[in-house]
Order: structure tokens, then C-alpha cells, then sequence
């Protein structure tokens, strides 16, 4: 990089601070969603007088949104001095809740020494200050700049994304032509490119029964032995097979590299019953039995594979096992998602890692997903990948931090980024 972009950086070190602080003071807890539209307000105070115009967008009727808590988004773009591609940062506002064991203040952004401490500094508020400070030193240094810089801030992204990114992709602000490079600052590490992340299908699967008296419970039919039966079944073919497909994704950690599934939740039969509960259950053969599936899939296999291959699961008991009925319900699904090793941004960013820290950059896939699905599968923009500070595995932790030095660092690859995407 030039040395005078890299000591621009340096210069801000405090300013980068001050943003990170300001970000995690504003809690944006979700659910419920709360103080989207002061977040919004705030990243358009800071990047106004840096030349920035900022579009407010609502996801009005998204799941959640309200009076009470709008789905407020905002997109600020600046322009430069010709034409030219787009790059754009984008960073989710919204932060999960704090849970329990935390010592520090979670909406305080206190430093100690080389960290900031609060929820949402490693994910991701940490990464989108360093994107704002990058692109701020970026057109300072060169305000002769080609194209265009974007930084969105959008809602929802702990939720699915369905009241930020995936409701602007509906709106066409990822659409290619209007934006050509995507780099979400999600805290995978600064050495690191994340080049997507597997699929999901959530389902939840019931298996239907006969009420009875339970003292004579073969006058009823017991809807909790037909789910034993599925989960036998599980046991028995579905996991062994999920064991032995291998994806060609790097995906992280590397027991996420196969496909894999969770039994999320499972009931049946009479309602749990409370610690100081002292009453007696009534006796009841239950007529009805629920699992709620979280199945995670790779690209190699594809969503529907992954539904058809339970669905004929549940086929085959229905044929074999006497009584045996079932619903089969979807909740969710997630595309996978994974840009090419070649795509522009991906050789650009190990370009840049490799200017900037002298490292070659890892690959690596997501094992959860995050908002790349919705720019891949509604934007149809396939060079967008997630690079930014912070680790991974403090995410949704008590006590979450970035390092600031990690954020000085990647605020520089991204710095480098821009010179070698927006410069002649
Ligand atoms: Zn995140």
C-alpha cells in the first residue's frame, strides 16, 4: 500500500476507537430490534461531511418490523471524481442478546489496553468502523478517485436478514452494474477470506398418534414411539451418510466440513412440567410428537437434496412401520453460498493482505451463514465475500472484544483494497 494511506490509518487510530465506542454505545439488541433508526442516524452524521450521501431504507412489513421498532437500513455512498466500479462495505447493526457472566459494561465500549470491550465490538461494529475509517483515509489520499464507495448499515442480520440486506437486495442495491465488489467486515480475522458459508434447512417434523388412557395404552397409539422410530432411523442411515459427504468448502471449524444436523427441540405428550410444579400428570397416550430439525448443508448437495433425502426417510416408515403418519414442515431455508477463488474481490483482497501484512491469506467458509446469501441468491452478485477484524469465536460471548490492533490492520488491507480497485 502507500506508505502515506497506511500512516493516514495510523494517524486514526484514536478516531477509530471513538467510532467502535460510539457504535456499541447505541444497543441494538435483536430481538427486538431496537434503536436501528439512532444507529442509522449516527453513521449518517459521520459520513455526511465526508462527501457521502445516505439513502434511508425501511423493510416495511418485514418480519418484526413496527412502529415500535422500524427495520431501518441506511446506504451512504460517495462518489468519486470519474467513473468507475463500486466497492461496498456493508455491516449488520443489530447485535444479540447479552446473556449471562459478563464484568464489563456490554454497552460501554470500555478500552483496556490493546481491546474494546461490548456486545457487537467483534460482531461486528469493530468491522464496520474500520471499513468507515479505511474508505475516510482512502478519499482523503486520493480524492481523485474512480467509481464509487458504499457503507451500508442494515438490520436484522442476527435474525436472517430478511429486514436488511435480503429487503435491499429486493430493492435492487446489490444489483450488478450498481455495485461490482462486496466485502462484509464480519470478524473472521485479518488474515483470513471468507469466501461463504453452507446452507441450512430447518423443518419440523411431527409424527401423529392416538389418544388413550394411558394405563391401556394399546388402545391408543403412542405418538412419542413413532418419533423414536425416526429418531432410530436417524441413527441408523441419516447421520452415518451426513458423516461420510465431505465438502469441498473450507469450512471452519473442520467438523462443519461435512454435513451435518441438529435436533433442535422435541416434545411430546403432556407440557413440561415446571420446578415448584407438585400436581400429577394426567395419563394420556400422546397423539402427537414435534422435532424441530436444523439440518446445515453443503453446496456440493443443494437444499432440496437435503429436504427430498428426509422426506423419503420419513416415506420409507410410513410403508414399513404399522400406524406410522407424519406432517413434515419447513421453517427455513438458506442457500449456500461461495464466491470463486478467482473472483475480482477474493484476488484483490489476498493482493492486498499480501501488501499489507506480508501473510497469505486462508480461505475459510462459514459454518452458520450471514448475509452473503441474500446478496448471492436476490442481488445474483457473486463477488461479495466477508474479511474483517476480530475472532470469530468471541461472537454472541460475554465480554466480547476487538483488538484494536486487528482493527488498524484490516482497516488497512482495506484501504489497499480500494487503492487497487478505485486508482488508474
Ligand atoms: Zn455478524
Amino acid at each position: 500500500m502507500t506508505d502515506a494511506l497506511a500512516r493516514r490509518i495510523e494517524d486514526r487510530r484514536d478516531d477509530l476507537v471513538a467510532l467502535t465506542q460510539d457504535l456499541v454505545r447505541i444497543p441494538t439488541r435483536n430481538p427486538p430490534g431496537e434503536n436501528y433508526r439512532e444507529i442509522c442516524a449516527a453513521l449518517e452524521a459521520r459520513l455526511t461531511p465526508r462527501g457521502f450521501a445516505g439513502a434511508w431504507i425501511r423493510a416495511e412489513g418485514a418480519p418484526g418490523d413496527s412502529a415500535a421498532y422500524p427495520r431501518w437500513n441506511i446506504v451512504a455512498r460517495r462518489e468519486g471524481a470519474r467513473p468507475g466500479p463500486c466497492v461496498h462495505f456493508n455491516g449488520h447493526t443489530d447485535v444479540v442478546t447479552l446473556g449471562d457472566g459478563w464484568t464489563r459494561d456490554p454497552f460501554g465500549g470500555a478500552v483496556e489496553g490493546d481491546r474494546i470491550y461490548g456486545r457487537g465490538t467483534c460482531d461486528m461494529k469493530g468491522g464496520l468502523a474500520a471499513a468507515i475509517v479505511a474508505a475516510e483515509a482512502f478519499i482523503d489520499e486520493h480524492p481523485g478517485f474512480a467509481g464509487a464507495i458504499e457503507i451500508s448499515g442494515t438490520a436484522d442480520e442476527e435474525s436472517g436478514g430478511y429486514g436488511g440486506v435480503a429487503h435491499l437486495a429486493r430493492e435492487g442495491w446489490f444489483a450488478p452494474g450498481r455495485v461490482d465488489h462486496v466485502i462484509i467486515p464480519e470478524p473472521l480475522g485479518k488474515d483470513r477470506i471468507c469466501l461463504g458459508h453452507r446452507g441450512a434447512w430447518w423443518a419440523e417434523i411431527e409424527t401423529l398418534g392416538e389418544i388413550a388412557h394411558g394405563s391401556m395404552p394399546f388402545l391408543g397409539d403412542c405418538a412419542v414411539r413413532h418419533m423414536g422410530a425416526v429418531l432410530a432411523a436417524f441413527e441408523a442411515e441419516l447421520f452415518p451418510a451426513l458423516a461420510a459427504r465431505r465438502t469441498e468448502m473450507p469450512v471452519i471449524p473442520d467438523g462443519a466440513r461435512q454435513a451435518t444436523m441438529n435436533l433442535n427441540a422435541l416434545h411430546g405428550g403432556e407440557p413440561a412440567r415446571g420446578p415448584g410444579d407438585t400436581s400429577l400428570p394426567a395419563c394420556n397416550v400422546p397423539d402427537r410428537c414435534t422435532l424441530q430439525i436444523d439440518r446445515r448443508v453443503l453446496i456440493e448437495e443443494g437444499v432440496d437434496a437435503a429436504a427430498a433425502e428426509i422426506g423419503a426417510l420419513l416415506e420409507r416408515l410410513k410403508e414399513t412401520r404399522p400406524g406410522f403418519d407424519y406432517r413434515l414442515r419447513e421453517i427455513n431455508r438458506v442457500i449456500p453460498s461461495m464466491t470463486p477463488e478467482d473472483a475480482p474481490v477474493v484476488t484483490t483482497l489476498r493482493a492486498a493482505i499480501a501488501d499489507t501484512l506480508g501473510a497469505e491469506a486462508a480461505f475459510v467458509a462459514s459454518p452458520g451463514s450471514y448475509d452473503q446469501k441474500h446478496i448471492d441468491r436476490i442481488g445474483a452478485l457473486r463477488n461479495c465475500v466477508a474479511y474483517g477484524p476480530g475472532i470469530l469465536e468471541l461472537a454472541h460471548k460475554p465480554d466480547e472484544w476487538v483488538g484494536i490492533t486487528d482493527m488498524r490492520d484490516s482497516a488497512r488491507v482495506m484501504g489497499r483494497v480500494l487503492e487497487r480497485l478505485l486508482l488508474p
